[in-house]
């Protein structure tokens, strides 16, 4: 039995039909081939995008064990190196080197014996191609792949093809009409480079019937259509995929305004949708980053980011390339001979691979999309670049919204708590008729929320207390305490702006959250208020009493706080230093950076 493309049509079809892996295709091809034309086979695939990435060699174990170290692949193999079923017989591997007579391939192909008795099978795309990476048009016929088949000795006295009296067994003149040499004493020694100098022109084929040759052949260009329908179908399904993506992350921002709920989303649809295995927004202006958001495939298990592993010194090579607007995205792996700090985080991380796209919130640099691959040394499509470029453009309008989002949640909270009076009772003090604690720690919760938290500008806290304020209780009763909160209140109140609430936080003790100010100005209104207190007598039934306060000020610092509560716990050690150099004055503490 001749081999022939019937053999292989049923399976070819179903990989086709099934939207298999490109990887597994080329598997179970070479598979088929090497038994059919009882050979070893090397498939060189990868070839028409130019990029070393893409590069993949299919072998038979066989030769895979033989030659992997002159090929210049590991083997074994590194446990998952790209897709495809990794327990296939039939092996993958990526080349760190390609022999010469592939880059001559390159240029002309053509169907060429090696010295070594290897035979080559170029397959070339009909037509030309379009990648919008690349310089425009790529070049008409250019290698889709290469089929290189080695048959050992024993398998040339086969039922077809070794036999030289069979009527097709001749050696088939090639570009030449050189006499024929004698193809049962072709000598097949294994070389220990397949891929040795070729023949530049080979006067014959040996030991190759010529039915076989074109069964070959014939077998060939069929696998290259199968592929091509294969490859350009999984395109076509990747941007229908891709667009969809971006379809649903636009309804998302129209849906939500809640910007966690955004930024989490968003990394989940892209982590599914580019089956990665984690994906995580990133803000890294400042060190440790910012990590807004993670999202981690769910048959993975993966150790949470920690601390360390945040530090931005892994970073500041791809952050000073982004901010000199040097490049779109950066993708790199492991085994790539690069020394760059972002190589030694891969490896402490655990990951093969990993691509980052930039983040820009309002024309600045604000972190980055962080796809990491964990089980396979990913690359990525152009078309799939383009979909995190765009997604990461969403998520930067997201972010710019989270900035307005903050200022709004305030105004609508402010105008809910005054249209509904069951909420005017709950978030209400109800004796200074200032807004309460509890009011203050939705306000402080809002705040810490992580796409808000690290929005510029940073927030302050002006804590206040009365100063000596037992003593007018003592002095005067209760009564008069609490004549003196409700004025102290009034005035507090008075000197804010419209939507700046003051909080009653305790018994006589005060907050004031200032959003967009700086500590210089946060440390003006906080004496505007000291002076609003002391300026005047307060008028009570026990008759005018000078009362003072103490402030104390604290700017967020995103190095040392993690949230809220952590300023808000600065300006009151600030109140307790006021208090304790001698009250009646305005304390600022600056942050202290924490270990
Ligand atoms: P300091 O300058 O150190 O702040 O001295 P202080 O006397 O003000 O000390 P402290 O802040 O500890 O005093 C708080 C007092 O405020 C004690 C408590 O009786 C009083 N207080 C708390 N809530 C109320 C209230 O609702 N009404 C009245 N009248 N007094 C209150
Ligand atoms: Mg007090
Ligand atoms: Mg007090």
């Amino acid at each position: 039995m001749k081999p022939n493309w019937k053999h292989f049509y049923p399976q070819i079809k179903t990989a086709v039909l099934n939207l298999d892996s490109l990887d597994l295709l080329l598997q179970q091809a070479v598979e088929k081939i090497a038994a059919l034309f009882q050979a070893e086979c090397l498939l060189w695939s990868g070839l028409e995008f130019g990029i070393a990435d893409t590069l993949r060699v299919v072998t038979t174990q066989e030769v895979a064990t033989r030659y992997a170290a002159s090929l210049g692949f590991a083997y074994p193999p590194p446990p998952i190196v790209c897709a495809g079923d990794p327990h296939h017989a039939v092996k993958l591997f990526r080349p760190r080197s390609l022999p010469l007579w592939l880059l001559d391939q390159q240029s002309s192909p053509h169907l060429l014996q090696l010295e070594t008795g290897d035979l080559i099978v170029p397959v070339t795309n009909r037509g030309s191609f379009f990648e919008p990476d690349s310089a425009g048009f790529a070049i008409a016929n250019s290698l889709q792949f290469v089929l290189q088949v080695i048959r050992p000795p024993q398998s040339q006295s086969g039922n077809f093809s070794a036999d030289p009296t069979d009527p097709d067994w001749v050696n088939r003149p090639h570009e030449s009409s050189a006499p024929l040499n004698d193809s049962a004493t072709f000598d097949w020694v294994p070389s220990p480079v397949p891929g040795g100098t070729a023949l530049k022109t080979p006067p014959t084929i040996q030991g190759w019937s010529i039915a076989e040759l074109e069964s070959l052949e014939i077998v060939c260009s069929q696998l290259g259509l199968a592929y091509s329908a294969l490859y350009w179908r999984q395109r076509l399904e990747q941007s229908r995929q891709q667009s969809a993506l971006v379809g649903r992350i636009s309804r998302l921002l129209n849906s939500t305004l809640n910007p966690d709920e955004i930024v989490s989303r968003i990394g989940a649809e892209l982590g599914t949708g580019l089956q990665v295995d984690r994906s995580v927004l990133v803000d890294l202006r400042y060190d440790p980053a910012n990590i807004l958001s993670v999202w981690d495939h769910p048959d993975c298990e993966l150790a949470p980011l920690d601390q360390r592993q945040i530090r931005q010194s892994y970073w500041q090579n791809v952050i000073d390339m982004f901010m000199q607007g040097g490049s779109s995205y950066l993708q790199m792996s492991l085994n790539e001979a690069k020394a760059d700090p972002l190589q030694v985080w891969i490896e402490d991380v655990g990951a093969q691979s990993v691509l980052v796209v930039p983040l820009f919130v309002q024309g600045e640099f604000f972190g980055g999309v962080v796809l990491l691959s964990y089980r396979q040394d990913r690359s990525y499509l152009i078309d799939e670049l383009q979909t995190v470029r765009q997604v990461a453009d969403q998520a930067a309008i997201a972010l710019t919204n989270a900035q307005h989002y903050q200022r709004l949640w305030r105004k609508q909270e402010a105008l809910r708590i005054q249209n509904n009076s069951l909420q005017w009772a709950i978030l209400r003090d109800e004796l200074t008729q200032l807004m309460n604690r509890r009011s203050l720690e939705r306000e402080l919760e809002q705040l810490s929320m992580g796409a808000i938290w690290s929005i510029h500008p940073p927030f302050c806290v002006i804590a206040c207390d009365i100063d000596y304020f037992k003593y007018v209780n003592d002095a005067h009763g209760h009564l008069v305490g609490d004549e003196v909160l409700q004025e102290i209140a009034k005035r507090l109140q008075g000197q804010l702006r419209r939507g700046t609430p003051a909080y009653r936080y305790g018994g006589e003790e005060f907050m004031i959250i200032l959003t967009d100010t700086p500590l210089n100005q946060a440390v003006d209104v906080a004496e505007r208020l000291r002076w609003a207190v002391r300026s005047t007598p307060f008028v009570t039934r026990a008759g005018h009493l000078e009362i003072t306060a103490s402030f104390g000020v604290a700017q967020q610092n995103l190095t040392c706080d993690h949230n809220a509560w952590d300023v808000l716990q600065r300006a009151d050690s600030a109140l307790y230093e006021a208090k304790r150099t001698g009250r009646d004055r305005v304390y600022a503490l600056e942050a202290s950076i924490r270990g």
